[in-house]
């Protein structure tokens, strides 16, 4: 991948768009006007083409090598954002009468079961956590959840990107219940176990690049055995029949993503990202929790993410001060989410531990000031 001089970037903790490594912007800014030497930008090949055929079969293999993807699952690249998998999950998997569980953690599985509802209004959503009670403070203790026998599916968020909680192992479903994740904010941040998975997909902007398209991992005889007839772009199957490219895909966003597996491979791969992320958490909550109730951690401590640390000031005013003078200190990207309020620091795979650093040090010289 080429350099050029130096281009100026601050660091950016953005929950999403977010930060992409500079060797694949610069990969990707090559590629726009010639791929890989054949005179056509990546925006101009045909989908159809010899090209674009060798660039997505290389992607799937990264992709497949990164996460340690067993062969029984079809990895998918599907237009559209994390939102779109919300209905078409149930569309593919819930029969009208039949139900399926959706612990509640946080706004995006509240928005998960709220599409549910409305894909197949003559199912019932099950809500066996309702984490708002708790002001989404943790996920589902041991024994704080009760699955629903017999469910289509569980349908969970494994990082909770607003909040800020993680589910360090995924949630007991019923006997026999597929589970089905939502990995949008941390996919290949940590190593999944997919032996515990039927469906695994996440929204591009995060980890993976170019929003408004999702990656979905899913066993095949999972996908091949949809509940009802629907129209082909809302089949899952018949995605991975005709090879993620139905339609004319979104051939730019695919590319990145292919840019981007190579990338975590060339770093060392998902431990060594689970390692880096690990580090650059205990930098930033080392200092929420010696900070003497200055900064308080929304998430409780047993379940928080390390890659969406989320926590609030004394005052709404000193978090809007510290939110101010951070982009001032080149850190952007820190406003939590409406629904939380706050600071919210996101830290992707691609957010290097010196944003870590830079962050930590300011937070130290802001409670100096302001403590
Ligand atoms: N799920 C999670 C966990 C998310 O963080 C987000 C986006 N922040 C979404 C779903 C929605 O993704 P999209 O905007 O791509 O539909």
């Amino acid at each position: 991948m080429s350099t050029t001089q130096s281009p100026h970037r601050i660091w950016n903790f953005s929950a999403g768009p977010s930060t992409i490594p500079l060797a694949v912007l610069t990969q990707l800014r090559e590629d726009l006007i010639d791929l890989d030497g054949t005179g056509v930008g990546i925006l101009e090949h045909s989908h159809r083409g010899a090209t674009y055929d060798r660039l997505l079969a290389e992607a799937g293999r990264s992709c497949r090598a990164l996460g340690e993807i067993p062969e029984e699952f079809e990895i998918l690249f599907v237009s559209g954002g994390a939102t779109n998998q919300f209905s078409l999950i149930p569309l593919n998997f819930l029969a009208d009468g039949a139900t399926a569980d959706y612990p509640d953690t946080e706004v995006w599985s509240a928005k998960a079961i709220i599409e549910a509802r409305d894909a197949v209004p003559s199912a019932t959503i099950a809500v066996p956590f309702a984490g708002k009670e708790f002001g989404y403070d943790h996920v589902p203790e041991a024994g704080e959840m009760t699955p629903t026998p017999g469910a289509a599916y569980l349908h969970y968020c494994s990082n909770n990107t607003v909040h800020g909680t993680r589910f360090h192992n995924p949630p007991k479903a019923a006997p026999g219940v597929p589970l089905v994740c939502d990995a949008s904010s941390e996919i290949f941040g940590r190593p999944m176990d997919w032996s515990k998975h039927a469906l695994v997909y996440a929204a591009a902007q995060k980890h993976l690049g170019v929003a408004a398209m999702s990656l979905v991992i899913a066993r095949r005889e999972m996908i091949n055995k949809p509940v009802r007839h629907l129209p082909s772009m809302f089949l899952y199957g018949a995605h991975a029949k005709y090879e993620s490219r139905i339609n004319t895909p979104p051939t730019f966003a695919i590319h990145t993503a292919g840019l981007m597996f190579r990338w975590m491979i060339q770093q060392g791969g998902v431990r060594e990202f689970e390692r880096r992320n690990d580090a650059k958490a205990a930098l930033i909550y080392g200092i929420i929790d010696g900070s003497g109730g200055f900064y308080r951690g929304i998430s409780r401590l047993a379940c928080r993410s390390p890659i969406n640390v989320s926590f609030r000031l004394p005052t709404e005013v000193l978090d809007q001060k510290f939110i101010g003078e951070a982009a001032r200190a080149e850190l952007d990207g820190l406003a939590g989410h409406r629904d939380a309020g706050g600071i919210r620091a996101s830290m992707y795979n691609a957010m290097p531990h010196e944003g870590a650093e830079a962050l930590a040090s300011f937070m130290r010289d802001f409670i100096r000031r302001n403590g």
